[in-house]
Order: structure tokens, then C-alpha cells, then sequence
């Protein structure tokens, strides 16, 4: 059964719940990774009987399908992509805070965009994988919200498809890896990663430098999910999104994660 919103939104208020579901933290690259990633999960998956808290990284943006990305609208742009994740909070019941890196068009201009995607670009000289690293470790650390523990659990983007952005945060927490106490888990980027075929996937995935194996984490991704998740995002759904929505059902797709071999929790998985 999928859980409503209105049904989570109760659960939330549950003293009973509050003690026993277990947190997790969803870092989300940009506002709208986690439920076009995790969506299916959220609902009715794995995630669904979790406390989720959402962390966006790069909280500041330009980018919509309806105006060219310039820098002076980052203002109004962030405000209504922030509008945007209220609304998917809601409907898929989650918490969420963003910090405020600048996202990849923000910090490198325009003209950026035809490199955005490029899953062979060398990063090892990139300033923000450290930073953000140190962002991670404290976000492990400290608790979702006040009367809660730290997350039981990290999930984070993996990078697939190459936007510049996912990666940096992927390669972040690989470096983490073995190195904090808690459990990390890479999930496959949406809509990215239903345009790549296993050998595109495993190379990718090997660049992260770890040695990782698979979590089905969600029943078949759902055209209602879908549905709210266009509903939420208006600003960003260009035809490769809902493109891939109609292969990923084509395809009967369910949403995976990717853990550190042995790592993934017994308490986490449909
Ligand atoms: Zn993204």
C-alpha cells in the first residue's frame, strides 16, 4: 500500500514512531535529487518507514526550464526551488535544510553548461570534494533535529550520468568511506541513470573507488510517484526528465542503492 502523505504527516507526530523508525539522511546534490531519485522509496520503499531528513548541497541556483540561467536571478531562482522542495517534503514526507554552495552554472557561468556532464572529467584538483567532506562528516555527526540521534544512515547521490555537481558530493563521501562510523550508501541518480547502459553504470561506479554491490530499495517505480514528482518540480521537468519516467516504467524499474560491500544495514532494504 502506498503510504499517503497525510498518513506520514501523522506518523511524524507519533511518540511511538519517533522512537522506533530509524534516521536517515538523504544528501541530495540539488532540490530535486531526492525524490526524483528516491521517490518510489519514500513512498512505499525502504525509506518509507524511515525518519528521513533531506540535505541539499548546493542550495543556490540558477537553473529552470524557463528563463537562461543568469547569474543575477540566483535570488528569486533559489526561492522558488525552495518553494518547490516544500512541496515535495510534504508529499513525500520528509525534512529537509540546504546549505549554500553554488551550483556548477553559478560558479562556473553559462557558458559552462555544455561540460555540466562528463563523467571521465578529473576532479582530483577539485577544492570543494574536501570541503564538503568536512561538511558530510559533521552532518554524520550531529542530530537530524532537536530530541533526535544522528542519522543511523547516510545516503548519497552516486554520481551516474556525470553532472559535475553529484560527483563532487559522491566523491566527498567515498573518501569517507571506512572513515566515520556510520554506514554510507551511494543512490543511483535519476533521471541520469536510465540513459546508462551496465558497462557505462560499473565504470562509473568504479571511479568512486570503492568496492560496491546493490540494494534494491524501492517495489517498481510507480506512474503516480512520477506524477507527484512533476507536480513538485515544475521549474525543472524538460522532456529528458519525463523522458526517462516513461522508460523507467517501461523498463520496470525500482530505485537501487549501492553499499560498500557488507555495510548495508539489516534493518534497510524492501
Ligand atoms: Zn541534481
Amino acid at each position: 500500500m502506498t503510504t499517503s502523505a497525510h498518513h506520514r504527516m501523522l506518523q511524524r507526530f507519533s511518540s511511538q514512531y519517533r522512537q522506533s523508525a530509524p534516521c536517515v539522511t538523504v544528501i541530495s546534490p540539488h532540490f530535486d535529487d531526492l525524490p526524483l531519485s528516491l521517490g518510489q522509496s519514500l513512498r512505499n520503499g525502504a525509506l518509507a518507514s524511515c525518519q528521513v531528513r533531506e540535505r541539499v548541497v548546493f542550495g543556490r541556483s540558477t537553473w529552470t526550464e524557463w528563463v537562461s540561467p543568469a547569474a543575477e536571478r540566483a535570488a528569486p531562482i533559489s526561492l522558488w526551488r525552495r518553494a518547490e522542495e516544500v512541496a515535495a517534503s510534504m508529499m513525500f514526507g520528509f525534512d529537509w535544510s540546504a546549505a549554500q554552495w553554488p551550483e556548477a552554472l553559478l560558479r562556473n557561468g553559462a557558458a559552462f553548461g555544455p561540460e555540466m556532464l562528463d563523467p571521465a572529467k578529473d576532479l582530483s584538483a577539485e577544492i570543494l570534494i574536501p570541503e564538503i567532506a568536512g561538511w558530510l562528516q559533521a552532518v554524520a555527526t550531529v542530530a537530524q533535529r532537536p530530541n533526535r540521534p544522528p542519522p543511523a544512515l547516510i545516503l548519497v547521490a552516486a554520481g551516474l550520468g556525470g553532472h559535475v555537481d553529484h560527483r563532487l558530493v559522491a566523491q566527498a563521501a567515498a573518501g569517507l568511506v571506512g572513515h566515520i562510523d556510520i554506514p554510507i550508501g551511494f543512490y543511483e541518480d535519476r533521471p541520469y541513470v536510465t540513459y546508462l547502459s551496465t558497462a557505462q553504470l560499473s565504470a562509473q561506479l568504479a571511479s568512486l573507488g570503492v568496492e560496491l554491490e546493490p540494494v534494491d530499495v524501492s517495489p517498481k517505480v510507480q506512474a503516480s510517484t512520477q506524477a507527484a514528482a512533476r507536480l513538485c518540480y515544475p521549474s525543472q521537468m524538460k522532456p529528458f526528465f519525463r523522458e526517462a519516467m516513461d522508460l523507467d516504467r517501461a523498463n520496470g524499474a525500482v530505485e537501487r542503492v549501492w553499499f560498500p560491500v557488507g555495510t548495508c544495514p539489516d534493518w534497510f532494504a524492501t
